[in-house]
């Protein structure tokens, strides 16, 4: 319960185990297809260009920054958590220029700062931001975004890691230009892959780009001869095959429960946790309405020990929970509640667990109350 990798549903363990077959086989050519499509399913869109980069959150994060900003593009940079500051270093390292529009950590971004932002800086062409901070539990309103970039003629990258699958991510819909997800978070696949996802908007600004993409193993136009069905299949990296059965299950999964049970799903057993913890006096930093249902961020009490209260988590019940990062460090735990881990026996375990902690650390709680709140 921890802010990913959340545990693997043991369907997906399963694929993962299948014989490894070749990456240019017709059967997994195939299955690279239906991958593609569920993948439009997971992120709302008839994006073309739609299909999973063969590596981490992180290297989605890069293919969308190294493909769409060039030396001399102006990105503006939303920034409330870890990863917005990511963004920043990935604009700076394509030769751009990032204006960072900083909002406080633990809240949604900012909308009048970044309309300034946009405002004041007309050359802009990119507004980059994080729609689901992982690092402090706070959901920023993507849709206003998305309307506040096309008001000022910018494209939008955006940053679903956390929230695809838990909470809606809507690409047609909001107008997002280039996306990029992760396979372990609220999909609940292994760790290694990230979707992503470019508008024809997008795909048209790689295309004509003036210069190459720096990087290429991540250079787009490349990758495509290999993902692309319309042209001749050829050979760009050896894809992770067994890793791409497993996110084809892990999407399966997804679909056979619906986008919107799954949202509902996550969004129930959040309010349980939070009537539990509550229950306990422990409080969320985040305000509600702003608030990620599948990574519950929540202040340590005074006078209890962090790593400790974690370690003894882990050693006695078996249960992670997450740190704080950067600022929030030592101050609030990250309890996750992600895809496959997003359940009732979960919320009950974690009730038990972090009650009995706190209650050898000397902070007195009631476990049968807060279970009791909990439902
Ligand atoms: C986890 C995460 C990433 C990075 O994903 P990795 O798979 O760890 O590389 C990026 N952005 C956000 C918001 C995340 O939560």
């Amino acid at each position: 319960m921890g802010p990913g990798p959340s545990d693997v549903n043991p369907r997906i363990l399963e694929a993962l185990s299948r014989p490894t077959i070749g990456h240019l086989d017709p059967a997994f050519t195939d299955m690279m297809e239906e991958t593609k499509a569920l993948l439009q399913y997971a992120f709302q869109t008839s994006n073309r260009l739609t299909m999973p980069v063969s590596a981490p959150g992180s290297a989605g994060m890069e293919t969308c920054f190294a493909n769409l900003v060039e030396a001399g593009d102006k990105v503006i940079v939303c920034q409330n958590g870890v990863f917005g500051g990511r963004m920043k270093e990935n604009v700076t390292r394509c030769g751009g220029t990032a204006v960072m529009v900083e909002t406080e950590w633990g809240r949604a971004i900012n909308l009048n700062a970044t309309e300034d932002a946009l405002k004041a800086n007309p050359d802009a062409n990119i507004l980059a931001f994080v729609h689901a901070e992982t690092s402090t539990g706070a959901q920023s309103d993507a849709k206003a975004l998305c309307e506040l970039a096309r008001k000022y003629d910018c494209l939008t990258i955006v940053d679903a890691v956390t929230s695809l699958g838990g909470t809606p991510v809507l690409v047609d819909e909001w107008g997002i230009d280039a996306i990029y997800s992760g396979s372990q978070k609220c999909l609940s696949c292994t760790p290694g892959l990230s979707p992503v996802s470019f508008s024809d908007k997008a795909t048209d600004k790689i295309s004509n780009r003036k210069t190459p993409v720096q990087s290429w193993f991540l250079d787009l136009n490349l990758v495509m001869a290999y993902w692309n069905s319309e042209g001749p299949r050829s050979y760009h990296h050896t894809a992770p095959v067994n890793s791409l059965y497993a996110l084809h299950e892990a999407l399966l999964i997804l679909k056979e429960e619906g986008l919107e049970n799954s949202w509902a799903r996550h969004q129930k057993n959040h309010e349980m946790l939070k009537a539990g913890l509550e229950s306990m006096g422990i409080e969320f930093i985040v305000p509600e309405a702003e608030r990620l249902p599948q990574l519950n961020a929540v202040a340590i009490p005074d006078g209890v020990n962090d790593a400790e209260v974690r370690s003894r988590l882990l050693h006695k019940f078996n249960l992670e929970i997450g740190a704080g990062l950067g600022p929030l460090a030592g101050k609030i735990w990250r309890i996750g509640l992600m895809g496959y881990a997003s359940n009732t026996d979960n919320i009950k375990l974690c009730l038990n667990a972090l009650g009995t902690v706190l209650n050898e650390s000397g902070y007195n709680v009631d476990i049968e109350a807060a279970l009791k709140a909990a439902g």
